[in-house]
């Protein structure tokens, strides 16, 4: 008998021969075999009769043979995550903690020592029960039919999300073993752990990436030896090794943050459902502001819309949504009037003001006269001013220059500030509202716990987007602010993406989760008649999906095609390997997949400098994975460093 292994390398599987008298259920198992001159850990994903005729030759025995780790639905799942994200099985095994699996089943069970987590539980006390509350009545009703099934719940606040979630698990409490939780961020674990431990006590535990290796292994223990099945974390728990899974909740579900951006570049929420799917678990996505992938989803039946939400004038309360013009002219360039009265008005009442902004420092330093604008030599993206440093600095690898009297353009000496960052804003509130603001910002302010007091109480918080980190911790108390604008509301809006009305509106959204229902969040914007404004104005949900999904269909966009986006990062200009590439491309059959590139594009590592991208699209998945896997056969064949494959981009 002989059996396939897995190695949790970028290679394919091997074929080894069994010792005599080898156990006959070696699918699943760990193996010890010989590669490479040395012994490594496998995994056993199928067993043969004969090999292959081609590789009878050469084949060596499986040393030593563990316990069985895996059912043969978890293989098959794994089969899919390899075979879908176009990766060897073992590259898939190794993102699902597969070292740790095969140290503990090697090493046998030590003590698993494990830090307990620093938070008090309390048992939820918002419990609704089943009879009133047609969602949590679904859920339940799924769980007892033991089969696959995904919902997806749009909430209409963040308070309402993890509402739902609690609730479920409370009313399940007694019954429920084998679960997984995922959140976005690391920093939103706090905001339900407390209800979990406070109901599953010692069985939860917490998998996220910046665990340290210990505590990976120590976590990675507990699950398998049972002492552990309530599984809490960001992304990569959703494959954690529990032996049989039967509900998985994917709260924010819409979140970039569940996309993998190095090694097995998978999608958690789009794995959690096949995952479901494999281990006929019930999965629960939920969302303030759903991905138009998962409304779709709905739409044709693979999930089942647990709610309609409703826009602002059926009810729910929220805050207060105001366009602002931002005239072009006029003496305040980046900060309307209307906005600065509003913030004065609000922090004499003794409410708090916030400015969200996305660009740092200073602002981008413009010639009056030719408009020429410095820009980073490597990185090709606009230099940003620094006031402080007097200095200009690239936003992407950091370089630093002085600034010049002159432009380098056209020699003009009239250089001005243009567009405003985080310190200007700043700026600008001090001298119009005689106050100093707080900055918060990604880098310069870890949130240590002064720095979150003082955000807590500060009148006016001038930030990035990382300011929102802050509104994860005090959900379900008072809302911090009495209102907030966002400044550059037109960066959301004219970026070159056919997701970016989506993303806008869920920017957004998860904004107005920071300021009180009784508040208002100004956009400002010199783009008042965008469509997608009205929508986000009036709140308008069902007005927005619809719009959304005609516009994919009408381009033929995802989720009406599928996308395959390759990477080919280099040190220098491609040249020479540009042409290969397109060599390679144009030999590709387009009859059912459509073929972009290649194009030569900046690339923002410390490594390489530039890059060539290939992008495919296509409505038929099985003819998107042939030819993908075909360019990917040949692009392997070229002499370069590095193919990244990213299914699904979210980026293109
Ligand atoms: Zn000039
Ligand atoms: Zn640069």
């Amino acid at each position: 008998m002989y059996v396939n292994v897995a190695f949790p390398l970028k290679m394919p599987l091997l074929t080894y021969e069994l010792p005599s008298g080898a156990p006959s259920d070696m699918t699943g198992r760990i193996v010890r075999a010989p590669l490479i001159g040395r012994s490594i850990a496998g995994l056993v994903v199928n067993t043969c009769n004969e090999p292959e005729v081609t590789l009878k030759k050469n084949i060596k025995a499986v040393q030593n043979i563990y316990k069985r780790v895996m059912s043969s639905s978890a293989i098959a799942f794994h089969q899919w995550l390899a075979d879908y994200y176009l990766s060897p099985v073992g590259n898939a095994l190794r993102s699902g903690f597969f070292d740790e699996i095969a140290a503990h089943v090697i090493r046998g069970p030590e003590d698993g020592q494990i830090e307990r987590a620093s938070i008090e539980g309390s048992v939820p006390s918002s419990f609704s029960p089943v009879a009133n509350n047609p969602a949590l009545e679904a859920i339940c009703e799924s769980m007892r039919l033991n089969g696959y099934r995904s919902f997806l719940y749009h909430a209409g606040s963040s308070v309402d999300e993890k509402s739902l979630l609690t609730a479920t698990l409370t009313y399940l409490r007694g019954s429920l073993s084998n679960a997984v939780i995922l959140v976005p961020e690391i920093a939103q674990l706090e905001s339900i752990l407390p209800a979990l431990l406070g109901l599953f006590g010692e069985r939860v535990c917490v998998l996220h990436s910046k665990l340290g290796r210990k505590e990976t292994a120590a976590t990675i223990r507990r699950i398998m030896s049972g002492a552990s099945d309530i599984i809490v974390g960001t992304r990569s728990a959703v494959l954690a090794p529990l032996r049989k899974v039967s509900f998985i909740a994917v709260l924010s579900e819409h979140s970039r943050s569940y996309k993998a951006e190095e090694g097995l570049r998978y999608n958690g929420r789009d794995v959690a459902v096949m995952r479901g799917f494999y281990e006929k678990a019930t999965v629960l996505l939920s969302s303030i502001c759903p991905s138009v992938e998962s409304v779709y989803n709905t739409a044709i039946g693979k999930y089942v819309m647990l709610n309609q939400m409703a826009g602002t004038e059926q009810g729910q309360v929220r805050p207060k949504i105001k366009i602002v013009p931002l005239k072009t002219g006029g003496t305040s360039l980046f900060l309307a009037p209307e906005i600065i009265k509003e913030a004065g008005n609000l922090t004499a009442r003794g409410k708090r003001f916030l400015f969200l902004v996305s660009n740092k420092g200073y602002s981008f330093l413009r010639c009056e006269e030719c408009g020429f604008v410095e820009r980073c030599r490597t990185c090709d993206v606009p230099l940003i001013y620094y006031k402080n440093e007097d200095a200009l600095k690239c936003r992407y690898c950091g370089v630093m220059q002085g600034v010049s009297e002159s432009c380098a353009n056209c020699s003009g000496v009239e250089i001005k500030a243009y567009g405003a960052g985080i310190d200007r804003v700043k700026e600008q509130v001090g001298v119009l509202l005689k106050a100093e603001a707080l900055v918060i910002e990604k880098g310069r302010t870890a949130l240590t716990a002064y720095t979150e007091r003082s955000a807590e109480l500060a009148p006016l918080v001038v930030g990035t987007g990382y300011a929102k980190g802050l509104a994860y911790k005090r959900d379900g108390e008072e809302k911090p602010f009495g209102a907030a604008a966002f400044l550059n509301m037109d960066a959301l809006l004219l970026r070159p993406d056919f997701r970016l009305y989506e993303r806008a509106i869920q920017e957004i959204m998860a904004v107005a989760q920071m300021v009180s229902n009784e508040g208002t969040l100004f956009l400002q914007t010199k783009l008042t008649q965008n469509k997608v404004l009205r929508f986000i104005r009036s709140y308008d949900f069902s007005g927005f999906y619809r719009y959304e999904l005609s516009q994919r269909k009408e381009f033929n966009n995802p989720p009406y095609s599928r996308l395959i986006l390759f990477t080919l990062p280099v040190r220098n200009e491609p040249g020479k390997l540009l042409i290969e590439v397109q060599r390679v491309a144009a030999g590709l059959d387009t009859s059912n997949v459509e073929v972009f590139g290649p194009v030569e594009l900046p690339y923002h590592s410390k490594k390489y400098h530039f890059c060539i991208q290939v992008l495919m699209k296509s409505k038929e998945r099985t003819a998107l994975h042939d030819e993908a896997k075909s360019l990917l056969r040949k692009l392997g064949k070229l002499k370069v460093a590095k193919i990244i494959v990213d299914v699904d981009p979210l980026d293109v």
